[in-house]
Order: structure tokens, then C-alpha cells, then sequence
């Protein structure tokens, strides 16, 4: 598939892809500028355990030129969802305190008191009273929410444990998976983004090294997909996973675009 000269948005996974834990990926800084030249660049996360502050001042701490419009994370295509879809939900959210206040910026009801709807982020701050609460309310029929699927998490001292295992914590309580996932690869994540960007699918590429989340992404979304090996995969699990992507490189920084 001819993809030089076709795109009109990059989005660009970053743990893996851009990034490796602190270490930018060799070359990234002008692969990212060529991009730039061609058209919008939006570092797409579905790690929710942060802010798009946070990821802003990462990269610009790497020397990557970002501001927030630059960022969307799972849980902004959560936030995004609820205010277009359940603006009146009383949501139980399970984040940090800088997250929630990403929610509460977005206009979410963010409450305690009778919640209708369980939220589930990346929670580093999680603990036991929480699991407690938010088994009781799912139990109980809340609807329930998690902002990505991802078992594992990606840093220098190997892999941690992600939402992936406190959703599967939480069906081992209530025997209830979540009626929602937005994050990659799911729907709602792409429908979220292409409304932000106007691009359309075909001219948009989704640049990722993880094929269940990244790759499908783009796939099921009608997103060009570009599987970079400098992460989790290498090119024995590409060939095993039955993907067909639309363009594989060793690192972006190799991507003659
Ligand atoms: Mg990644």
C-alpha cells in the first residue's frame, strides 16, 4: 500500500514507538519534524495513568516540540464519550488525582454520593477501599467503564501490572467485564480523535509497536497502520499474529514517509 505523500495525520503511539521508559528512540526527533511538515501529529496514549500535561512536559523534557493540543490519551476519549453520550452520569472514578481533575475538567460529574457509572483508569493510586466500592457498584448494575484494555505496562524494570489486570481483579469479584472499553483498539477512541483531527481514516496513519492495541486500532478503524519493532514487537510475532499492517519499519526514524 502506497503510504508516501497519503497522510495528512500521524498518530503516534509513544511508549515503544517514540520513546523507550526515559530514552527517546535514536532519530525520533526528525522523523517527528518530517511528519510535522506533512501534517498534524497527535501523540495517541492509552496510558491513562497521566495527564496530557504530564506527556507534554516528557517530551519536551526529550526535546520534542508538544503542547497539549498535541495529546489525547484513553482517558480524554473516555471524558469526550461520557459528556457526548452520558453527560449526566454520576461517575465513581478510579484515577489520580491529577487525572480526575482532567475529568472534572472536562466537564464529567465526578461524585462519590449515588454514582450511576464506574470509571477505571490506569490507577497508581488504586487501593483496596476503591476495588471495594467499585466491585459493590458494578454489582449493583453501575455502568462500567474502563478507559483502555492493556494487561501490562512498558518501563525500565520490565513489565507492571496495567488496568488489563485490575479488570480481570474485578471479574474474578462481580463476574462482569466492563460494558465499555474506549482505548486502542477500540471504536470509541477512533471515532473520538478523527472528530478532533477532521482527517479522514484513509489519510490518517496510527505508527505503533504493539499489535493487539495499536495495530488493531488502526486496522478495525479503517486507519493506515505502520508497526514499528522497536518496542514489544518483533517481526516472529507480526508474522505469527495473523495482522496484515499497511507498512512495517525497524524504528520511525527509518520511515521515508
Ligand atoms: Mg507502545
Amino acid at each position: 500500500m502506497k503510504l508516501k505523500g497519503c497522510i495528512d495525520c500521524f498518530l503516534l503511539d509513544l511508549d515503544g514507538t517514540v520513546y523507550l521508559g526515559g530514552k527517546l528512540i535514536d532519530g525520533a526527533k526528525d522523523a517527528l519534524a518530517r511528519m510535522k511538515a506533512q501534517g498534524k501529529v497527535i501523540f495517541l496514549t492509552n496510558n491513562s495513568s497521566a495527564t496530557k500535561k504530564y506527556y507534554v512536559d516528557k517530551l519536551n523534557r526529550l526535546g520534542i516540540e508538544a503542547t497539549e493540543d498535541n495529546v489525547y490519551t484513553s482517558a480524554n476519549a473516555t471524558a469526550d464519550w461520557i459528556m457526548a453520550h452520558k453527560p449526566d452520569a454520576r461517575v465513581y472514578l478510579l484515577a489520580s488525582p491529577e487525572v480526575t481533575e482532567e475529568f472534572i475538567s472536562a466537564g464529567v460529574n465526578v461524585t462519590d454520593i449515588q454514582p450511576d457509572t464506574v470509571v477505571l483508569t490506569y490507577d497508581k493510586t488504586l487501593s483496596y477501599d476503591k476495588l471495594v466500592k467499585a466491585c459493590k457498584l458494578i454489582a449493583g448494575g453501575a455502568y462500567y467503564i474502563a478507559t483502555h484494555p492493556d494487561m501490562t505496562c512498558p518501563s525500565e524494570d520490565g513489565y507492571l501490572p496495567d488496568i488489563g489486570s485490575t479488570i480481570l481483579l474485578i471479574e474474578g469479584t462481580t463476574g462482569i467485564r466492563p460494558h465499555l472499553i474506549c482505548g486502542k483498539p477500540h471504536k470509541v477512541m477512533a471515532e473520538c480523535i478523527l472528530s478532533r483531527t477532521g482527517a479522514a481514516p484513509s489519510r490518517t496513519a496510527m505508527v505503533g509497536d504493539r499489535l493487539y492495541t495499536d495495530m488493531r486500532f488502526g486496522i478495525d478503524s479503517g486507519i493506515r497502520s505502520v508497526l514499528t519493532l522497536t518496542g514489544e514487537t518483533d517481526m516472529a510475532a507480526y508474522l505469527s499474529s495473523g495482522l496484515k499492517v499497511d507498512k512495517i519499519v525497524n524504528s520511525i526514524a527509518e520511515w521515508d514517509i
